[in-house]
C-alpha cells in the first residue's frame, strides 16, 4: 500500500457516471474502491483496488489482453466493444473511446483538486529535467507529487494527474506532443494554474508545418495560467507568449539579456552566480553540480519556477548541490554468463525504483531476477516507507517469486527485508557483495542495480559485464518501435509485420530486439539459419519463426524446436513426404520470381502443384512467398512488377490445390515504400527498423537507431619524419597530435578505410584515420582539436557520421557495416523514456 499520493478513492459506480458509461456484466463489484488505474497487463499492480483499460495503440489492442488482465485478477474494466463472451464476475463499462475515457476521468479528478497548484512544463527539450529538479527542490519541505519519469503524453499525462491527491501541495506535471490538436486535450486534463516553457527545438518535427504552428500548439497549455516562465534566449518565443497572453504575468529567464525576470551568468572557473529582479536576489553564487550550459540553463529555469511558487523561499537554492544529472535511459547490458543487466542507479525517488521493477520483472518472463539494492541515501522517511511498500507490493504481484532473489547493501532496515517474499541476501559494503558474486556468479538472469551514489554499484556492473573492450554499439529500441511504427502507417489495415532478425538482428543481437519486437505486437520472425532459430527458443521465444535457409538435414531440427521452414526445393519435399508426425507441419514456399537465389522457379510449378496435392493433408503451408531482386531501383520497375505479378499468379494456383488461402508476402523495406499494394497480407521488414532506407524523402520520419562508440586510448604528440603504424605508410612532415581508438578492423572498422578513407568523430569534429587500421586499434588524427584527452569518446556511427557514410567510405552497403560489427563489441540496449 503506497500511504501518501494516493487519489481519493471513487467507486466503480461512481467512475461510471463521470465517464457516462454502460455497465454490463457483474453489478456485484459497483461499490468496490478504484485506486489505480490499469492500463497494461504486464504492469504488476494490485488489481483488487484496479480499473483496467483497453486502450488501442498503434501495435496493440488492449482488447486482447482481457483474457490474460482476469488471470491476473481485474473485476472491471474500461472497453469500447463488448467482447462475444462476458465473465460474469466481471464489470464492463462501455464508453465510445477508451483513450478519451481515461482522460476525461484524469481531467473530472483534477477538477476536484481546488487546492492544489498545478505547474506545467512544456518544450521541445529539458522538460523533463525541469520537472525532476523542480521536484527534487521543493521536496520534501511541500507535499508534492510528479509526473513519473516519461509520463507526458496522451496517455501519460492522465495517469500522471490521477496520482495527485488533495494532499498536494503542488503538482508538477510534464507535458509533450506530437501532433497537433493533442495539446488541448493536455491542457483541459491539468488546467495548469503556472507554465513553464523550456525551450523551442529546431528539429523537424514530422507533425508540424512550421515552427510558428509548433509554437501556437504548445502555447495552448497555457491557456488557464496566472504566470509563465519562460526561456528568454530564444527572443521570438517571448514576443508570441507576450502577444497571445497580454494579461498574464510573463517571467523571462535568461544567461544573455541582463533584463530578463531571472538571469544568471557562468564565469571562467565554472561559477554560477544568479540574480533576479524579484525577491531581491543579486548575484548570489549557487553551487551547481552540473557544468554543461544546457544543465545550468534548466537548473535556473526549475529554481526561478520553485521561487514563483513559493513566494521567493531562499532555502530552496540550499537544495541545489544535491541534485542529480537525470537519467533519460534505463540501459541493458549483457553481461557474462548470459546475464543482462539493467543499470539504474541515477535516480532515487520511489517512483523510479518503481519503474525499474517493472521494467525487470517484466522482461524476459522465463529467466532468473536478481535485484541489487542499496540503503537508500538522501530519502525522508516517509518517502522510505514508501519506497519499501513499492518493493514487496511489487514483489507480491509478480508471478515468478520462486526466481527472484534481492541483494541488498546497508546496515538499516534488516528487519523489513525479512517481509520480502523472496530469498535475499544482506551486505554490508558493496565490497562484500562484490566478492560474494565472484564466488556465486549469476548466470542466465536479469539483474537489476539500483544503488545511492555513495555505494559505487558501478564497480558490480563491471564485475559483470561481459567484456572491458569499451567499444560498444548501441541500440534504441525506442526508435526501433517509432520506425515500425512509420512503416506500419504506410501499410494497408491488418497487414502483418514479420521482423527478419537473421544474422543476430542485422548484427544489434538476436534475442534481445526479438523480445522486444514480440512485445510490440510483430506477427512473425525471420531467420537466415536453424540455429538461429533455435537460439531465440532458448531464450523463450514463443512467437512463429521462419527459417529461411531450412536444409533437408536440419528439418527434424526445425520441427523439433516448433520453427517453420521455408520450403523451396523437391528435395526438402521428399523429405516431408517421408517425415513421421502426429500434426500437420507448419511450412512457408518460396518462390522463385527472378532472385534465382531460393525459390521453385515457374518451370518447376506444376510438379510442385502435384506434390502439394498428394502432401496437403500432412502440411499446413503457413504462406507463400517470394523475393523482389530491385525493389530499391526505379529503373528496373518494369522487371518488378512482372515479379509481382508471376507471384500471385502462382500463388493463386497453390492456393486452388491447397484448398485454402496462406498469408503472402513478397516487399522488404524498399518493396514497401515503393510497390505497396492490397494483395500482400505480410511484409518483411529488416533494415527499415533500423532507421535506415534508400529514399531520402523519408527520412525525416525515421529515426536512426543504432550507434557505435569507442574511446581514446592514447594521445600522442608527433615531430616531423615520424611514421605512423604498420608499413610506416604515412609519414609527418609537420607536427601533429594522433589519438590511437580502441577499434580495430576484427571489430568491423574495415582496413580500407586507412589512410584518410574513413575517419571518426571526436567532440563532435572529423578526425581522418591516418596509418593503416590493425586488429584491434586504429590511429586518427587529432591536431586540430586543441583538448584530446585518454578515455574521450569517439563516434563511429552516431548523429554527426551516419552508417550511410561510413558504409559508402567502406565501399559497401549498410546492411554489410552493421553485419560486420564484430561480435566482441558490446551490445547495449536502450529505451528512450
Ligand atoms: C533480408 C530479407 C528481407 C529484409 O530486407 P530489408 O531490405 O532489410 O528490409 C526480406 N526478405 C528476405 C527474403 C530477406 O532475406
Amino acid at each position: 500500500m503506497l500511504p501518501v499520493n494516493h487519489p481519493k478513492p471513487y467507486t466503480v459506480v461512481e467512475i461510471a457516471h463521470i465517464l457516462k458509461a454502460d455497465i454490463f456484466g457483474s453489478q456485484a463489484n459497483n461499490h468496490i474502491l478504484i485506486r489505480n488505474l490499469w492500463t497494461d497487463t504486464r504492469q504488476s499492480v494490485k488489481t483488487s483496488e484496479s480499473i483496467f483499460f483497453c486502450l488501442r495503440g498503434p501495435h496493440f489492442d488492449g482488447h486482447n489482453f482481457l483474457d490474460e488482465a482476469a488471470k491476473k485478477g481485474m473485476f472491471c474494466c474500461v472497453v469500447d466493444c463488448l467482447p462475444e463472451q462476458l465473465r460474469p464476475d466481471v464489470t464492463y463499462l462501455m464508453v465510445r473511446d477508451t483513450k478519451e475515457a481515461l482522460q476525461q476521468l484524469a481531467a473530472h479528478h483534477r477538477s476536484q483538486l481546488l487546492e492544489t497548484r498545478f505547474i506545467a512544463i512544456t518544450g521541445s527539450n529539458g522538460k523533463t529535467m525541469v520537472k525532476e529538479w523542480l521536484y527534487d527542490l521543493l521536496h520534501p519541505h511541500y507535499n508534492c507529487s510528479k509526473s513519473p519519469l516519461s509520463y507526458n503524453s496522451q496517455i501519460g499525462v492522465p495517469l500522471s494527474v490521477w496520482k495527485c491527491s488533495a494532499e498536494n501541495q503542488f503538482a508538477i506535471i510534464e507535458a509533450g506532443i506530437s501532433l497537433p490538436g493533442e495539446m488541448e486535450r493536455l491542457r483541459h486534463i491539468i488546467q495548469p494554474q503556472i507554465g513553464v516553457f523550456t525551450h523551442l527545438g529546431s528539429a523537424h518535427d514530422a507533425g508540424f508545418q512550421s515552427r510558428e504552428q509548433k509554437l501556437a500548439e504548445k502555447a495552448r497549455l497555457f491557456y488557464t495560467c496566472e504566470s509563465i516562465l519562460v526561456g528568454a534566449d530564444q527572443p521570438d518565443v517571448v514576443d508570441y507568449f507576450r502577444k497571445i497572453y497580454p494579461e498574464k504575468k510573463l517571467l523571462t529567464v535568461s544567461s544573455t539579456c541582463t533584463k530578463a525576470d531571472f538571469t544568471f551568468q557562468t564565469n571562467a572557473s565554472g561559477e554560477v552566480f544568479f540574480s533576479s529582479k524579484h525577491y531581491d536576489l543579486e548575484r548570489i553564487k549557487i553551487s551547481s553540480p552540473f557544468k554543461d550550459i544546457i544543465s545550468n540553463k534548466n537548473l535556473i529555469l526549475a529554481l526561478s519556477a520553485g521561487l514563483v511558487l513559493t513566494d521567493g523561499n531562499l532555502q530552496l537554492i540550499e537544495k541545489i548541490p544535491t541534485l542529480f544529472q537525470v537519467r533519460m535511459r534505463m540501459e541493458w547490458t549483457r553481461g557474462l554468463n548470459d546475464c543482462m543487466i539493467l543499470n539504474d542507479c541515477y535516480t532515487s525517488d520511489p517512483e523510479a525504483l518503481q519503474q525499474a521493477l517493472q521494467t525487470l520483472l517484466t522482461s524476459g518472463q522465463y529467466r532468473k531476477k536478481i535485484i541489487v539494492l542499496s540503503e537508500f541515501d538522501q530519502l525522508t522517511e516517509a518517502d522510505e516507507q514508501m519506497a519499501f511498500s513499492t518493493l514487496l507490493e511489487t514483489l507480491k504481484s509478480s508471478e515468478k517469486l520462486s526466481d527472484t532473489k534481492v541483494l541488498y547493501v546497508g546496515a538499516d532496515k534488516f528487519e523489513k527485508l525479512s517481509e520480502l517474499p523472496v530469498e535475499k541476501a544482506v551486505f554490508t559494503t558493496t565490497q562484500h557483495l562484490l566478492s560474494y558474486l565472484k564466488k556465486n556468479p549469476p548466470t542466465q538472469s536479469d539483474i537489476l542495480l539500483k544503488g545511492a551514489r555513495k555505494f559505487q554499484f558501478e564497480s558490480i556492473a563491471e564485475q559483470l559485464s561481459a567484456s572491458l573492450h569499451e567499444t560498444r554499439v548501441e541500440i534504441n529500441l525506442s526508435a526501433i518501435g517509432r520506425n515500425l511504427s512509420f512503416f506500419k502507417s504506410l501499410l494497408p489495415v491488418g497487414t502483418k509485420l514479420m521482423a527478419m532478425v537473421k544474422a543476430a538482428s542485422y548484427g544489434s543481437g538476436s534475442f534481445e530486439l526479438a523480445r522486444y519486437l514480440a512485445s510490440l505486437g510483430v506477427d512473425y520472425l525471420a531467420v537466415a539459419y536453424a540455429d538461429e532459430g533455435v537460439e531465440l527458443r532458448n531464450a523463450h521465444i514463443t512467437m512463429p519463426v521462419m527459417v529461411m535457409n531450412a536444409h533437408t538435414h536440419l528439418l527434424p531440427l526445425i520441427f523439433e524446436n516448433n520453427l517453420e521452414p521455408q520450403i523451396f526445393s523437391f528435395g526438402q519435399i521428399n523429405f516431408l513426404k517421408n517425415f513421421e508426425t502426429n500434426s500437420p507441419l507448419s511450412i512457408h514456399i518460396k518462390i522463385d520470381t527472378g532472385m534465382h537465389r531460393l525459390g521453385f522457379k515457374s518451370t518447376q510449378l506444376k510438379t510442385l502443384l502435384n506434390e502439394l496435392s498428394v502432401l496437403k493433408e500432412t502440411l499446413r503451408v503457413r504462406s507463400i512467398l517470394s523475393h523482389l531482386s530491385a525493389a530499391d531501383d526505379p529503373k528496373e520497375d518494369k522487371f518488378t512488377h512482372w515479379q509481382i505479378e508471376q507471384f500471385h499468379r502462382a500463388a493463386d494456383q497453390i492456393d486452388k490445390v491447397l484448398g485454402y488461402h496462406p498469408i503472402r508476402h513478397i516487399f522488404n523495406t524498399a518493396g514497401i515504400l515503393d510497390h505497396m499494394d492490397e494483395r500482400s497480407e505480410m511484409v518483411r521488414i529488416g533494415i527499415g527498423m533500423y532507421g535506415i532506407s534508400h529514399r531520402p524523402d523519408l527520412q525525416i520520419h525515421l529515426q536512426p537507431a543504432i550507434e557505435w562508440h569507442s574511446f581514446v586510448s592514447q594521445v600522442k604528440d608527433l615531430e616531423p619524419g615520424d611514421s605512423i603504424g604498420y608499413g610506416r605508410s604515412f609519414v609527418a612532415t609537420k607536427k601533429m597530435k594522433t589519438a590511437t581508438i580502441a577499434l580495430g578492423y576484427a571489430d568491423g572498422f574495415r582496413r580500407i578505410l586507412s589512410n584518410g578513407r574513413g575517419g571518426v568523430y571526436i567532440k563532435g569534429i572529423y578526425c581522418p584515420v591516418i596509418g593503416r587500421i590493425c586488429m584491434d586499434m586504429t590511429m586518427v588524427d587529432v591536431s586540430h582539436i586543441p583538448d584530446v584527452e585518454e578515455g574521450d569518446p569517439v563516434e563511429i556511427i552516431g548523429p554527426n557520421q551516419a552508417i550511410e557514410k561510413l558504409a559508402q567510405a567502406m565501399n559497401t552497403v549498410p546492411y554489410e557495416v552493421l553485419t560486420s560489427i564484430g561480435t566482441r563489441v558490446k551490445r547495449v540496449y536502450f529505451k528512450e523514456s
